[in-house]
């Protein structure tokens, strides 16, 4: 008796331990924010992980104060961080999650998967122009680099000139991403008959591969990997300096916050919104040149802006916005690229591509293609605009045609 009373015994603190070792393992994992990048961007955590300063004028002075507050953690806003965080303290919040898990994201025979998730957890956000014109837009850490169609280039002399960057510096930051998550592409048998087939209709010179904005026809720099593997701006963020970057992702941005105090407001700090509907505030550090960027995208940008009370004065007043600063520019101006599409159907199965080779002629029309991304009878039927899945249900060649003017 006393034997079995013995093991019982053991049995239950054995059980006992086991719960603990159990109750410490799923607390360490509620604290834990993992994603497969973690160990190489500790820095990227969960918005809900953000403690806010105790008030807005405390945290003038106090220490968790950022030199610079990035929002929108897309195409520009990731290389933006990084750079900013060599000397300064960055706070970076993107609404969307990471893009390290995520497969159609990864890999480009998903490029069109991803386009036609229309979930809520999706990395694309579908949306309709006030044309009519079916597009997304990104909701992920990378933005447009991880639902694009992955075609990189550099910009033409002329247009940096025209927009008024400095050409040394845009010149010296274009290795600085080329080396990082530019690729030499692979020509599949698509992409070799349409390069000929543009030379042969004139589209001259051949300019062979090179990333310059040259007339003619070229192959031109991707971001997918020869193993059809997607390398994105949120990479970018492993040349940051961890000690000075934070990212916060699934971190909306709901408004900019204004010191009206003097005549001319100033931007001092952020309410942004958690993972779990949690509103918080960010603020800028007292240094004279703290800024607040706005690096949301083609709609983000303006959307903010407009919320936060910059905007048309008479149409922030109708939404009962209260007017900051009155600029009639805010959120107009805005129009659909023209684009074509020819679509080649065929029953043969055509090796996936996305566009690789480029006609640029100087009417200011780009001609591009893509192939293979038809879908099947039982597949997805979603009509994405760009490449719609619904206009064959064979395998497909595209040829884009689109001006920039
Ligand atoms: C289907 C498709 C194919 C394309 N193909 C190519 C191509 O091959 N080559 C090419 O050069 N370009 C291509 N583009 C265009 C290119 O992707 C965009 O021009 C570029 O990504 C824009 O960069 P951005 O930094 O301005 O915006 P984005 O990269 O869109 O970044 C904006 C970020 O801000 C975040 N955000 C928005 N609002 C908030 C908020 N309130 N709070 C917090 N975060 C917010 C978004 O989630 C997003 O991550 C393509 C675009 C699409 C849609």
């Amino acid at each position: 008796m006393a034997l079995v009373g013995g093991a019982a015994e053991i049995l239950m603190k054995f059980k006992i331990l086991l719960s603990l070792i159990l109750w410490i393992n799923t607390f360490a994992l509620s604290q834990a924010y993992e994603h497969p990048g973690q160990y190489r961007y500790p820095f990227i955590r969960p918005a809900s992980s953000f403690t806010e300063p105790p008030s807005a004028a405390e945290s003038r002075g106090a220490s968790k104060t950022y030199d610079y507050i990035i929002i929108g953690g897309g195409t520009a806003g990731c290389p933006l961080a990084a750079t900013l965080s060599q000397n300064f303290s960055v706070l970076l919040l993107e609404r969307g999650g990471t893009p390290f898990a995520n497969g159609n994201v990864s890999f480009l025979q998903n490029f069109h998967i991803s386009l036609a998730d229309t979930s809520q957890t999706s990395a694309s956000q579908v949306f309709i122009s006030t044309d009519g014109v079916i597009n997304s837009r990104a909701r992920i850490l990378g933005g447009g680099t991880c639902i694009n169609a992955g075609f990189y280039t550099r910009a033409s002399a002329s247009y940096i000139k025209r927009v008024g960057w400095d050409a040394k510096l845009v010149n010296e930051s274009y290795p600085w991403v080329e080396k990082q998550i530019v690729h030499r592409p692979e020509l599949v048998p698509w992409q070799r008959a349409f390069r000929d087939s543009l030379i042969e209709v004139g589209i001259s010179p051949f300019n062979g591969f090179t990333y310059d904005h040259l007339y003619g026809t070229k192959i031109g720099g991707t971001i997918f990997d020869r193993f059809g593997r997607r390398h994105t701006a949120a990479e970018l963020l492993a040349s940051a300096n961890p000690d000075n970057l934070h990212v916060l992702v699934h971190a909306t941005v709901q408004k900019i916050v204004f010191d009206k105090t003097s005549k001319r407001p100033r931007a001092v700090g952020v309410i942004f919104k958690d993972e779990n509907g949690k509103q918080n505030k960010a603020f800028l550090s007292k240094r004279p040149r703290s800024e607040i960027i706005v690096s949301s995208g083609a709609l983000g940008s303006p959307q903010l802006l407009l919320l936060s009370g910059i905007g048309p004065k008479a149409d922030l007043e109708k939404l009962n916005i209260s007017v900051v600063l009155d600029n009639e520019f805010v959120g107009k101006g805005m129009a659909d690229n023209p684009l074509n599409t020819i679509y080649i159907p065929t029953n043969r199965n055509i090796k996936q591509s996305l566009i690789q080779v480029v006609g640029i002629t100087k009417l200011g029309v780009y001609i591009e293609a893509s192939s293979g991304f038809g879908q099947s009878m039982d597949s997805i039927h979603w009509n994405n605009g760009i490449v719609s899945a619904e206009v064959s249900t064979m395998f497909l060649c595209v040829c884009l045609v689109y001006s920039n003017e």
